[in-house]
Order: structure tokens, then C-alpha cells, then sequence
């Protein structure tokens, strides 16, 4: 059976242009959380589902023309490039979209220019957000609001600030090969960059993010967003990491199939593929629920991509960040994954020309 997952959104741009602000910002999201399913936590990446995308837009959903079909939306936790490009998939990157923050009265920085030879390296299709307008002289900020919405409420000269340094950033992309323009002048999201003015600070402008995070992604991807959900997992190690009571762990986002408690895993280490039997299957407890530091997880029987989930298991101390986790439920399919996770080692150790 085929559905179509959340896609993964990973957050880039220059350093204090507001990665970690806007990712603080969803995860907080609280517009009509409780009717619209709110926010899920996961190990490393959070969730929006759709319907709270739906909610906190409003009207503006109407922004993306076509229907939106995804079940949500699941952004790596992890902000910046150096995590995105260690975050590979079968080859490709992790993330099916990313967000290029850029702040708006700060304009291209080093690593803005990094970033975005790295998303076009990589052929991910993003989207620009120009952070921190509330910091335009005389700029009326009120939470959450839409932007479109916002602007109104905004006098001229503010306006005219804004349009600008807009322009600005969108010959800065004209010079990278990039025809951009605010989000809502955009006639064909395929052709052109869609900037959408924001304040991570403040949730301005975060609603239409969303949506067309949403829509873009969809659109982009509606092959490859189609996943075997029956099928053994795959996924990608965020992170290995010591618990208390657990062991060795690993952090890792599931981005295709089912895993099971119950799965053998083959798992990317410094120079071997580690097959190993899950022990347990971990999600986050809710905030108000940890009582006992010891006690931060709940067990889970499965998790179907994409997911964030914590995997305790023997043998894990060798496993690698950013390597590859493959189920496997008979002999052959431990040995194709092996294989597998093996080559991938080799062609590592070859182009980098590091044993
Ligand atoms: P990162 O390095 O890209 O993760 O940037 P941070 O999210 O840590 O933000 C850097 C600084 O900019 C922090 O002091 C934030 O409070 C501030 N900041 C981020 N977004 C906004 C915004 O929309 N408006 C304002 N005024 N400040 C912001």
C-alpha cells in the first residue's frame, strides 16, 4: 500500500539570521492547537499536521491553488548547513525541501551564499524566508498574524522600507541565477523563488510559510513523497547518543516504510554495517508529563515514516551520525543491507581518500 508522507524540511541560512528562532517558533505554535491536533514532538524533528497549517492560515490556505494532501509537515530540529549536507538519504539529501532564512536588514551573508550553492548542488528545492521585518523602523507587530494581513496595518514608509530591501535580496538572487519575488506576485512557484516576508520573533508571517512549505513540497514531490508504507524502514542517524538506563542509542528520522519493534536493524558504523535486534522504540513524553529525567520516553510498537524516533538497541556504540538505519525481517534482506550500507562506506572512504 502507498500513501504519501509528510515531507522533511530542514532550516538554513547565515548564522543569527533566525534558524533556531523560527524552528522555536513552530514548535510553539498554539493558534487553536487543541481542535487542530497541535504540534507533535519527535526525536529530533517536530510536526505540524495539516489541519493546524489549515487552522493558523485561515483563508490564506487559498494561497496554494491546488488541494493539499499531505498528512503534515516534519522539520529536523537540527538548523544549519553543516547538518543538512551530513543528512543524506540513498544519496540524495534528507530534507525534500528546505527554508533559506535570510535576514532581511542584514541581506546575503557567507553563509547565505554557501547555503545556496549546497541546495543547488544537491538540486532541494527551498523557499526564502526574510526574517525580522518587526525590526523596520515603525513596524507594527502583531503574533502570529498572517503577513498578509500584517501589512495593512503597516503605514507607508514602512511599506516602502520593506519593498526595498526586498528588492534587494531579490537581485542578490538575480546575480545567483535565481528569478525570485515575494511570495504572493509569484506566478509560477516552479519558475520562481517565492520570498516570504516573516518575523520568527514575533510568528508574523509563519502562516503562509506553512502553507506554502505545504504546497511546494507537494508539488515537488509528489512521487517521492509516495512511500511503500508496508515495506522495512529506512532512515537516516541524526545523532548517537548515551542514556541513562538505555545505553547507547541512536536519534534517527525514518523517512520510508514501517520500523517495528520487533526488527532486526542494519546500521552504518566507522567501517562496518552493525546488525542489531531492537531492544526499544522511543518517543518523546509529553512536557508536562516527565515528572523523572529518567523517564523522558515513552516505548512505541511502530513508527511509519517520516518520524523522529530514538532507537535503543545492543551493539550501537560504533554506529555513525548521518549514516544510513535499514529494517530487515529475514536473513536476505540483512545481507542486501549490509551490502548496501557497505558500498556506501566504500564509496565514502574513496572520495574522501580517508580509511
Ligand atoms: P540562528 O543562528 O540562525 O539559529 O539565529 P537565532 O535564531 O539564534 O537568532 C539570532 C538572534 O536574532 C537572536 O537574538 C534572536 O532573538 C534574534 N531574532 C531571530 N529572529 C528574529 C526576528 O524575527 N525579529 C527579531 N527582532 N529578532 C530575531
Amino acid at each position: 500500500m502507498k500513501r504519501i508522507r509528510q515531507p522533511i524540511i530542514a532550516v538554513l541560512g547565515h548564522v543569527d539570521h533566525g534558524k533556531t528562532t523560527l524552528l522555536d517558533r513552530i514548535r510553539r505554535t498554539k493558534v487553536a492547537a487543541k481542535e487542530a491536533g497541535g504540534i507533535t514532538q519527535h526525536i529530533g524533528a517536530t510536526e505540524v499536521p495539516i489541519d493546524t497549517v489549515k487552522t493558523l492560515a485561515g483563508p490564506l490556505i487559498k494561497l496554494w491553488k491546488g488541494e493539499i494532501k499531505l498528512p503534515g509537515l516534519l522539520f529536523i530540529d537540527t538548523p544549519g548547513h553543516e547538518a543538512f549536507t551530513s543528512l543524506r538519504a540513498r544519496g540524495g539529501s534528507l530534507a525534500d525541501l528546505a527554508v533559506l532564512i535570510v535576514d532581511i536588514n542584514e541581506g546575503f551573508q557567507p553563509q547565505t551564499i554557501e547555503s545556496i550553492e549546497i541546495l543547488r548542488k544537491n538540486r532541494t528545492p527551498f523557499i526564502v524566508a526574510a526574517n525580522k521585518i518587526d525590526r523596520i523602523k515603525g513596524w507594527k507587530v502583531e503574533e502570529d498574524e498572517p503577513f498578509l494581513v500584517n501589512i495593512k496595518k503597516q503605514d507607508q514608509r514602512a511599506v516602502q522600507e520593506l519593498e526595498t530591501k526586498l528588492w534587494e535580496l531579490i537581485g542578490k538572487f538575480y546575480e545567483m541565477g535565481f528569478n525570485a519575488n515575494r511570495f504572493d506576485r509569484v506566478q509560477d512557484f516552479t519558475r520562481e523563488l517565492a520570498i516570504v516576508p516573516i518575523s520568527a520573533k514575533y510568528g508574523i508571517g509563519v502562516p503562509e510559510l506553512l502553507v506554502l512549505i505545504a504546497g511546494l513540497s507537494q508539488k515537488y514531490l509528489e512521487q517521492k513523497l509516495k512511500i511503500e508504507v508496508e515495506g522495512p524502514a529506512r532512515g537516516t542517524i541524526l545523532e548517537v547518543r548515551e542514556e541513562l538506563g538505555l545505553g547507547t542509542t541512536i536519534d534517527v528520522i525514518i523517512y520510508d516504510g514501517t520500523l517495528r519493534k520487533d526488527d532486526t536493524i542494519v546500521v552504518g558504523g566507522k567501517d562496518k554495517a552493525i546488525v542489531t535486534k531492537i531492544r526499544a522504540l522511543l518517543k518523546p513524553k509529553p512536557l508536562d508529563e516527565i515528572r523523572d529525567p529518567r523517564f523522558r520516553f515513552d516505548q512505541v510498537d511502530e513508527v511509519v515514516a517520516a518520524a523522529g524516533i530514538k532507537i535503543a538497541a545492543p551493539g550501537l556504540e560504533e554506529a555513525l551520525a548521518g549514516s544510513p538505519v535499514i529494517a530487515a525481517r529475514s536473513e536476505e534482506e540483512i545481507e542486501r543491507a549490509k551490502e548496501e550500507i557497505l558500498s556506501q562506506i566504500q564509496s565514502v572512504v574513496i572520495s574522501t581518500g580517508k580509511v
